[in-house]
């Protein structure tokens, strides 16, 4: 039995079975058989059954909100806006868009070979049974959208929620079983990655993982025995860079909201502040003055806009690593510890200035309330500043200037570079997300997203009635083919007005 505990109140809140191992063999089987079955079903079909999740969401808004909030610690309508529209405006995003991304044959031009009546094309095919684990910290819109994607390119799913948010990941099982799919096309998994993880990666065609990067390189590990393709959105240390000629005050909101929404518990956060020398001081100071306004408390509470973390554990996390760069020598202006008039897991929200880009406190993801603020004088130095992380998830650039924006961007090593906005691509459904180095492979939304849920399939068709000029026997005529082949090969030089 696996217990949800209210991380504000440390209630339980619920309990699910914790779904047997030697159960998850038969699970895969039946999955594949579901998958088949789904697989003939025309695409346009699928897309049209799967969006009728949006129905069964619609009448269900607040009791959804409602469990996030209980289940993870944040005020029910930021769990609405983040998670449940989320879901709602993705589903449909992808119902309007599959046919175009995935129906259809792609034609690919064959040069010379289409003389000899040669043609070919791709195909996207499912990949089969793909296993989703999710995290904790937005249980319903990342692994929703990741499942959506999934079925309606085709595949059955196996689903594995977090241990800390299992009520959340029941409801999503409950809500796809509303809808008219095939029997066990969906199934939900539950148990702790320790006893479960591996059984789950030996059997899956795919993983799609979302969670911590020690986690996914374990799981990259794993899938090596049986070749099996992962996605991996992991980590992350987001940066916000602004320059002196920014829209200050909508920047300080921006960095507020980009830290403390969801207690900080999100990978794309902004974790990491760049200010440039010349607004420092009058950033800091609004900064701090507009933080401390930021209301904490159990999160169904009215007005609430920072709520708890998800357990001991990780808020234990988070007060080693702000006394570890205070040991450093990072000075706290706000927060630096537990709220003491809470009993749940809640952690004040926190501004640390950092003394150099080299302390942990800068390197390191922390996952929970805290930012770091750092003083650059140019471009080249912030950077090199930014640059030089681990961590590659996402990061922003403000500055009134939008060309120049759109020139730092492309110098920072990160998947998705926002100028002027932080954090909330990651709710857009048509626009890629995934990280570079440690934070991950791959890339889930939109078209790459449906690319990671579908293996292409080329097909070569010929239509050429004579044996090919490359075939034996390699006699005198074929010595002329052969010249005539030279010819052709001194043709494709490419001539200096195309360099
Ligand atoms: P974890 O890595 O601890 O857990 C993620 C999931 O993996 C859970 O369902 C967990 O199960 C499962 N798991 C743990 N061990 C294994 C294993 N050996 N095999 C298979 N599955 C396993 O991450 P958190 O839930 O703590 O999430 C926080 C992390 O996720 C942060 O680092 C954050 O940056 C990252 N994240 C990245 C996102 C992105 O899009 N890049 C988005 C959201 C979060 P259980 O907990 O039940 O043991």
């Amino acid at each position: 039995m696996i217990e949800s505990i209210n991380p504000a109140t440390l209630e339980v809140i619920g309990k699910v079975d914790e779904t047997p191992v030697e159960k998850i063999d038969e699970i895969f089987k039946n999955s594949r058989v579901a998958q088949k079955k789904w697989a003939k079903i025309p695409l346009k079909e699928r897309a049209r059954r799967v969006v009728k999740v949006n129905e069964v969401i619609s009448t269900q808004f607040d009791e959804i909100s409602l469990i996030i909030s209980q289940e993870v610690g944040k005020p029910p309508n930021e769990a609405f806006v983040s998670e449940v529209y989320g879901v709602a405006d993705s589903t449909f995003n992808y119902y309007t868009n599959v046919i175009d991304i995935l129906g259809g044959e792609e034609q690919i031009p064959l040069g010379f070979y289409e003389s000899l009546d040669k043609r070919s094309f791709i195909e996207r095919k499912p990949i089969g049974v793909i296993c989703v684990i999710g995290p904790y910290n937005y249980p319903f819109t990342i692994p929703f959208q990741q499942i959506v994607q999934s079925l309606m390119a085709g595949n059955s799913v196996v689903f594995k929620p977090s241990s800390e948010t299992v009520l959340t990941g029941k409801r999503i099982q409950e809500i796809l079983d509303e809808i008219d799919l095939p029997e066990n096309l969906v199934q939900t998994v539950y148990g702790s990655g320790s006893k479960v993880g591996n059984p789950l990666i030996d059997n899956a065609d795919k993983v799609i993982f979302t969670g911590s990067t020690a986690t996914g390189k374990r799981i990259m590990q794993r899938g090596a025995n049986t070749l099996t393709e992962v996605d991996l959105e992991l980590g992350g240390k987001s940066a916000m860079i602004v320059f002196p000629d920014a829209n200050i005050e909508r920047a300080v909101l921006a960095a507020r909201w980009g830290c403390f929404t969801n207690a900080g518990q999100v990978c794309a956060s902004v974790k990491r502040l760049y200010l440039h020398e010349k607004i420092y001081d009058a950033f800091i100071d609004k900064l701090v003055e507009s933080t401390k306004k930021l209301k904490q408390d159990i999160p169904t509470k009215p007005n609430v806009d920072v709520g708890a973390m998800i357990n001991e554990e990780q808020l234990n996390w988070v007060e080693k690593m702000v006394k570890t760069g205070i040991e450093e020598g990072a000075t706290v202006l706000i927060g630096g510890r537990r709220n003491p008039d809470l009993k749940g897991y809640f952690y004040e929200p926190t501004i640390m200035i950092a003394k150099n880009n080299e302390m942990r406190v800068v390197q390191e993801e922390i996952f929970g309330p805290v930012l770091v603020v750092l003083k650059f004088k140019d471009d080249k130095e912030v950077i090199e500043m930014v640059n030089d992380n681990q961590y590659g998830l996402t990061s922003s650039v403000w500055t009134d200037d939008i060309e120049f924006g759109k020139k730092i961007a492309e110098e920072i090593d990160t998947g998705s570079v926002m100028v002027n906005e932080v954090v909330y691509t990651f709710a857009l459904a048509p626009t890629p997300w995934g990280g570079t180095k440690n934070s991950g492979i791959g890339r889930t939304h939109g078209k790459l997203g449906f690319y990671e849920v579908s293996r292409p399939l080329h097909i070569n068709i010929d239509e050429y009635k004579e044996p090919d000029l490359w075939w034996m026997p390699y006699d005198k005529d074929y010595d002329e083919i052969i010249e005539n082949f030279k010819n052709i090969a001194s043709s494709l030089v490419v001539k200096d007005k195309y360099e």
